[in-house]
């Protein structure tokens, strides 16, 4: 009919759905999982929508999902009654990739040969709905936005166009029917026409999600007559209300593999409950890899929010700081009203105390892991060290936990970081200080001449080359009573009472020579001195103890400053 329009996948969009379509990723029963997470989610907004707009024509009284299967057809469908989608999001939600990202993502897939190393990054992003056309070479997906009248469907074999047609009798909610690929006589585990086969699979993946996810079983009698009926195939169980001893590894996994959208495991669970005036449970995660998203500044948050068993929001940023934003999981308030906005939490004196538990919680979780399993904190550090650092700016508060957990690179040992406390344990005799540099690279910063006098002298020096270190080490200022010293900054005392008397001569015989370079280069340089810094080159820049450092100048200088 007329009222079918063909449209165009977004460029991002089909590039993810070629790998999909010739499955680069092995494990494609989590189809499953991400379609029911997606309805978990629809049903989520159905009810915190009508809890908020009493007005809203929706029908909220048997909210669940169900699967049916057509083994004659070979499909499989997914359905909800939820808050679906207008025209224009199915348009925008399913047609385009919005997470950012995405570009990236796909650079390193062009780049890397490697199979294995191709599915590593397909499951650090997820690729959700999209993850359908794995086993299937056709995709319906019917839907009714809940309160509107006409509903939307949507269509497509993964190859680049799909199409699109208003519909005046959908139910509400949203169907996702998939036209299976033909299954491999072999392969009975991934028959997903089979009932043991979905059963596994949302045992497997899904079994803690909220609502009931049915399906119409059909059972033979002892008399030979078949008789269906309907069963609920999760348990529903709220994880984060369970005790610890009753939740069991695999459980965790597959929990933080909802709330986070990632397909990899997490790298430490931390699950807690706070009682007394406020009472809460929070079971969170911390990733094992830093998303592509971490320094966006739309970048998506971490931890969800629930009162009393019941969806608030996603990315509460109220509840965990900027700098452990890659945190994830849910916490259930069980004492705030249910229609809360994003501003009020911010101001709410509970919700602060709850966040200031959470923050100690994970810093103590962290030095726990720092010292009981080196090799797992490193994986942590290398990647979220660089955003663990920004709460030396913004948390005052827990300044000398985040330092206790800060590894940098040294001059020490090229193969191993280390901590600020065993630099102090390593400090010669008579050296006061703590010495840093700041650079673009470890190479860069080794072949600086300000490190030449270090080097002679033996003096360990820090190597720091994120661009939160230049700001940090500044705000700091120190560690244990020690200064922090840029090498590259003001006069660096390395000299001995002797040293300091045969300087003084050389001041004195160079004394001439120095003023006519001084009036020379008089438009360049503040001031032409002899240094002690030196040992191979005949001369170096410094700035002023109070000037910027080169990195920082150059980072200012590309912002435009
Ligand atoms: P993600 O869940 O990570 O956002 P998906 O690819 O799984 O990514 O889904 C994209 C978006 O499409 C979802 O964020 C949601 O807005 C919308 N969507 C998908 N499935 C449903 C559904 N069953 N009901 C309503 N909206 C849906
Ligand atoms: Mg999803």
């Amino acid at each position: 009919s007329d009222r079918v329009e063909t449209l165009e996948f977004q460029a991002e969009a089909r590039q993810l759905l070629q790998l999909m379509v010739h499955s680069i990723y092995s494990n494609k029963d989590i189809f499953l999982r991400e379609l029911i997470s997606n309805a978990s989610d629809a049903l989520d907004k159905l009810r915190l929508e009508s809890m908020i707009d009493k007005e809203l024509a929706a029908d909220v009284s048997d909210l669940h999902i169900e699967l049916e299967v057509d083994k004659d057809a070979r499909t499989l469908t997914v359905r909800d009654n939820g808050i679906g989608m207008s025209r224009d999001e199915v348009v925008r939600l399913i047609g385009t990739i919005a997470k950012s990202g995405t570009a990236e993502l796909l650079g390193k897939l062009r780049e890397s040969s490697d199979a294995g190393a191709s599915q590593e990054l397909i499951g650090q992003f997820g690729v959700g709905f999209y993850a359908t056309f794995m086993v299937a070479d056709e995709v319906t997906l019917l839907t009714r936005r809940a309160g509107e009248s006409g509903g939307t469907r949507w269509e497509s074999t993964g190859e680049g166009t799909y199409t699109i047609e208003a519909v005046d009798d959908a139910p509400q909610g949203t169907s996702v029917t998939l036209h299976l690929k033909p299954a491999d006589a072999e392969d009975n585990l991934h028959d997903y026409t089979t009932e043991w086969t979905i059963r596994q699979i949302v045992k497997r993946y899904s079994d803690f999600i909220a609502w009931p996810i049915r399906m119409t079983v059909e059972r033979s009698g002892e008399d030979g007559a078949t008789t269906s009926e309907v069963q609920t195939l999760n348990s529903m169980k709220a994880l984060w209300a369970r005790s610890r001893d009753e939740v069991d590894e695999a459980e965790y996994k597959e929990f933080y593999k909802h709330v986070s959208h990632d397909w990899a495991d997490p790298l430490e669970t931390i699950h807690m409950r706070g009682e007394g005036t406020f009472e809460y449970e929070a079971l969170l995660f911390l990733p094992s890899h830093a998303p592509l998203d971490m320094f966006a500044p739309q970048g998506r948050r971490g931890v969800q929010l629930y009162v009393k068993r019941v969806f608030i929001m996603d990315d509460c940023d109220a509840l965990m700081p900027n700098y452990l934003r890659f945190v994830k999981g849910v916490v259930d308030a069980h004492d705030l009203s249910l229609n809360i906005s994003r501003e009020i939490l911010q101001q709410d004196r509970q919700i602060r105390a709850v966040r200031r538990r959470l923050v100690k919680k994970v810093l103590a979780t962290l030095k726990v892991m720092k010292t009981a399993q080196a090799e797992r904190y490193r994986t942590f550090w290398t990647e979220f060290g660089a955003v663990v650092k920004e709460g030396l700016l913004e948390d005052a508060d827990n300044t000398e936990a985040i330092l206790d957990l800060v590894q940098v690179a040294s001059t020490h040992d090229p193969a191993e970081p280390t901590t600020l406390r065993d630099y102090v344990e390593r400090m010669k005799d008579g050296q006061g200080d703590i010495y840093y540099a700041t650079g673009e690279s470890r190479s860069m910063i080794e072949n600086s001449p300000h490190m030449e006098a270090f080097r002679a002298k033996g003096y360990e020096v820090l190597i720091l080359t994120d661009p939160v270190d230049e700001v940090w080490v500044e705000r700091v200022g120190q560690f244990d009573g020690k200064p922090l010293r840029s090498i590259a900054k003001g006069e660096v005392d390395l000299e001995t009472d002797e040293e300091k008397e045969k300087a003084e001569a050389e001041r004195k015989d160079f004394a001439e020579l120095l003023s006519w370079m001084s009036g020379k280069l008089a438009d360049s340089v503040k001031e032409v001195r002899l240094s002690s810094r030196l040992t191979t080159s005949p001369a170096c820049v410094v700035g002023d103890a109070h000037d910027m450092t080169p990195t920082l100048e150059k980072m200012y200088r590309a912002m435009g400053q």
